[in-house]
C-alpha cells in the first residue's frame, strides 16, 4: 500500500471534530451558551427554542457583551478571554475556559452572534462565520447591552449526529433539565425558557431557597434538611431530602462544585454512604448540594463537556461529605419526618348496604353496547394487548342497547371508589381491589396458557438482596422465568433484573422482585412453588394494580367496569373482600323514607 500523505485539516473540519465531543444535542448547546452568559455576569437570560431547539435555539443575555475588536476571535477555536497563562488553568473560576464552544457550535450549525458592550441600544455588531476557513464576517447590528447567540439548523451538515436526535419533546426536556441545573447555582439570575413561542419555565431571580423551591417543588423543602458546614477549606451547603422522601430513581440529585454541576463517582459514593444507615437498599435520596473548594485543589479540565472534575485530595473530599451528611441525618428527630397519617375514620352515616355483592353466575359478555376501552386506560394499566384479556365487541347495528350489569360510571369518589349508575340503582366499586383481581385473573389465564409474557426492562436494574435470596435466583431461575421475571445473580448479595411480566411493566420493579423473592424464600423448594403459584401471582398482581388516589376519567372507569364484567371472580379482590356493591332503588327509597 502506498503511504498516504498528511494534510492539515481545514478549520471547519477541525472544529466539527471538536464539536463531536461537546455538542451531542440542543441541550449541550444551551449549556455552553448559558455558561457564557453567566461568565459575562448576566442577570437575565432568555432562551427561545423552536422544535426542541433543533430548528432554532436562541440565548439572549444582558451581560457585559464582547468588545468589537474581539469579534473576529469570538467564533474561533482556542480563543478565550477567561484564561491567559498556564497558571490560570490551574485555578479556574469561570464556567468556561476551553475557548472552543462557540467555534464548535458554529461549525455544525448556522450561528450568528450579536453583541453590544455599550448602553446605547442603537449600537452593536453581528458576527457569523463562512467557508471552510470559518472566516468571520462582521456587520453592524443594533442590540441592547449584552449578547444574543442564535443557532439555527443544528447538525445540518453532520447527518450522523442529526440521526441520533430524539423527538422534539425529548430534546426539549433535555434542555429544560439543563436550565433547571444551571439555574440552581445562579439563583439571583432570572431565567426564561420559551418553546415554540410559549413560555415553559420561568425562574425569577431570587434567593437560593426560593430557587430550590421553584425547581424541585415546595414538597422537597418541606421534606429536606438545610445545612451548611465548613471544614479544612471545604464548604458543603444545601438541602438533603429526608430518608422518607427517597425515590426509586436517582433522578433528583444535583451536586455543584464551585457553581458547576458535575457528576462524580467519589461524591455519589460519599453521599450514598452518608445515607446508608437510614435508607433501604435501592432507594435514592434527593439532594441539592453545593461544594465550595479552592479552585487550585480541583481540576476541571478533565472532560470537554466539563461534567467531570478531579479532586487533588479526593479522599478528604469524600470523608468530609460522608461525615457531614451522616451527622446531619443522625440529628433528624422523628417529628421532622412527615408521617401524618389520620386515624381510620368511621363514616358518620350508616348506609344499609347489601353486604354480599352480586356474583356473576354467567359471564355477561353477551350484553350489548360497550363503551370503548380508551388507549389511555390501556396505557395506564399496562395491559399486554396480546394477553387473553377482554375483547371489545363492537355494538352491532340493530342490536338492542342494554345497560351493562355494572352500569356506567358517573364519578370517582375520593380517588378510591367509582360511582356508577346501572339499571337497578347505583353501584360502588373499589377500583384498586377490582383492578387487582382483574390483573390476577389475567395472569393466571396467561400462566395456564403459554406462560406469562415478559418484556426486557430498558435499563437492567441491580438490587441488593440477602445471600439466601440471591441463591434462589441461582437455584430457581426457571420457575422465576415462568412467572415472567428475568433475574441474574450479579454477586454474593445482589441480583440484576432483566425482564418483568409485560402486564406489570409499569409497576415498581424492585419492590415486585423483592416480594416475589420473599415468597420464594417462604415457600422453599421448586415443587412447592408450583403449589403456591396462585399466591405468588396474587402478590404480583397487587403490584400491577391501579393505586388509590389515581384520577380516572369516565371512559377509563367504564373500561374497568366492562373488564370486571368479563373477568371471573371479579366480585372479590384477591384478599376476599368485595370489589363492588349495589344499592338498588328500593333500598335508596327506604333510606329516604320514600314510599313508592
Ligand atoms: P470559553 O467560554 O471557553 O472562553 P467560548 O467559545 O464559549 O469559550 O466563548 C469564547 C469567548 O467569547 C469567551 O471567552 C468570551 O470572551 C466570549 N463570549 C462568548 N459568549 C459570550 C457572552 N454571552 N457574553 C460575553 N462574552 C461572550
Ligand atoms: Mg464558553
Amino acid at each position: 500500500m502506498q503511504t498516504e500523505r498528511i494534510n492539515q485539516l481545514d478549520q471547519r473540519l477541525a472544529n466539527q471534530i471538536a464539536a463531536g465531543e461537546v455538542v451531542e444535542r440542543p441541550a449541550s448547546v444551551v449549556k455552553e451558551l448559558l455558561e457564557n452568559a453567566l461568565d459575562a455576569d448576566a442577570s437575565r437570560v432568555e432562551i427561545d427554542l423552536v422544535s426542541g431547539g433543533v430548528k432554532l435555539l436562541r440565548v439572549r443575555d444582558n451581560g457585559t457583551g464582547i468588545h468589537p475588536e474581539d469579534l473576529n476571535l469570538a467564533l474561533a477555536r482556542h480563543a478565550t478571554s477567561k484564561i491567559h497563562t498556564p497558571e490560570d488553568l490551574a485555578a479556574i473560576e469561570t464556567l468556561g475556559f476551553r475557548g472552543e464552544a462557540l467555534a464548535s457550535i458554529a461549525s455544525i450549525s448556522r450561528l450568528t452572534l450579536t453583541t453590544n458592550i455599550s448602553d446605547s441600544a442603537s449600537e452593536g455588531w453581528c458576527v457569523r462565520v463562512t467557508g471552510a476557513d470559518m472566516a468571520a464576517e462582521i456587520t453592524p447590528a443594533p442590540h441592547p447591552r449584552g449578547t444574543t447567540v442564535e443557532v439555527a439548523d443544528l447538525f445540518f451538515n453532520t447527518p450522523a449526529r442529526r440521526k441520533f436526535l430524539r423527538t422534539e419533546r425529548t430534546e426539549y426536556l433535555k434542555v429544560e433539565e439543563v436550565v433547571r441545573k444551571v439555574s440552581l447555582s445562579h439563583p439571583a439570575v432570572t431565567f426564561l425558557l420559551n418553546h415554540n413561542g410559549k413560555t415553559t419555565r420561568q425562574y425569577v431571580g431570587d434567593d437560593e431557597q426560593l430557587r430550590v423551591a421553584s425547581v424541585f417543588g415546595h414538597a422537597f423543602l418541606e421534606n429536606a434538611i438545610f445545612f451548611s458546614e465548613e471544614r479544612g477549606g471545604l464548604e458543603l451547603r444545601g438541602w438533603i431530602g429526608l430518608p422518607t422522601y427517597s425515590r426509586s430513581q436517582a433522578d433528583q440529585q444535583f451536586f455543584f462544585v464551585n457553581g458547576r454541576v458535575i457528576r462524580d463517582k467519589v461524591i455519589t459514593h460519599a453521599i450514598k454512604q452518608g445515607y446508608a444507615d437510614v435508607l433501604y437498599h435501592g432507594r435514592n435520596p434527593v439532594y441539592c448540594l453545593f461544594l465550595g473548594i479552592n479552585p487550585a485543589l480541583v481540576d476541571v479540565n478533565v472532560h470537554p463537556t466539563k461534567h467531570e472534575v478531579r479532586f487533588r485530595e479526593s479522599r478528604d473530599v469524600h470523608d468530609f461529605i460522608f461525615r457531614t451528611i451522616h451527622r446531619v441525618l443522625a440529628d433528624v428527630r422523628p417529628d421532622d419526618a412527615t408521617l401524618v397519617q389520620g386515624a381510620e375514620s368511621q363514616s358518620p352515616m350508616q348506609v344499609p348496604m347489601r353486604q354480599t355483592p352480586i356474583s356473576f353466575g354467567q359471564r355477561p359478555s353477551s350484553l350489548g353496547l360497550r363503551e370503548p376501552t380508551t388507549a389511555a386506560y390501556r396505557e395506564m394499566f399496562a395491559r399486554d394487548p396480546e394477553s387473553p384479556g377482554p375483547s371489545l365487541p363492537a355494538s352491532r347495528e340493530g342490536e338492542e342497547t342494554t345497560m351493562p350489569p355494572l352500569g356506567f360510571a358517573v364519578a370517582q369518589l375520593h380517588g378510591i371508589y367509582i360511582l356508577a349508575e346501572n339499571a337497578n340503582g347505583l353501584v360502588l366499586v373499589d377500583m384498586h381491589a377490582a383492578h387487582e383481581r382483574i390483573t390476577y385473573e389475567h395472569m393466571k389465564t396467561a400462566c395456564d396458557a403459554e406462560g406469562i409474557r415478559s418484556q426486557p426492562i430498558l435499563v437492567p436494574l441491580s438490587i441488593a438482596v440477602s445471600e439466601k435470596e440471591a441463591d434462589i435466583v441461582d437455584d430457581q431461575g426457571d420457575e422465576l422465568n415462568q412467572l415472567g421475571i428475568g433475574l441474574e445473580r450479579a454477586s454474593e448479595e445482589s441480583v440484576i433484573v432483566r425482564a418483568v411480566p409485560t402486564l406489570l411493566a409499569k409497576s415498581d420493579v424492585e419492590q415486585l422482585v423483592r416480594d416475589v423473592l420473599s415468597d420464594f424464600a417462604e415457600f422453599g423448594a421448586s415443587q412447592r412453588i408450583a403449589q403456591h403459584r396462585d399466591e405468588i401471582l396474587s402478590t404480583m398482581a397487587c403490584h400491577g394494580s391501579v393505586r388509590a388516589n389515581r384520577k380516572l376519567s369516565i371512559p377509563e372507569m367504564n373500561a374497568l367496569l366492562r373488564d370486571m364484567e368479563e373477568t371471573e371472580r371479579s366480585g372479590q379482590c384477591n384478599h376476599g373482600r368485595p370489589t363492588w356493591c349495589e344499592l338498588n332503588l328500593s333500598e335508596l327509597d327506604s333510606l329516604f323514607l320514600r314510599g313508592r
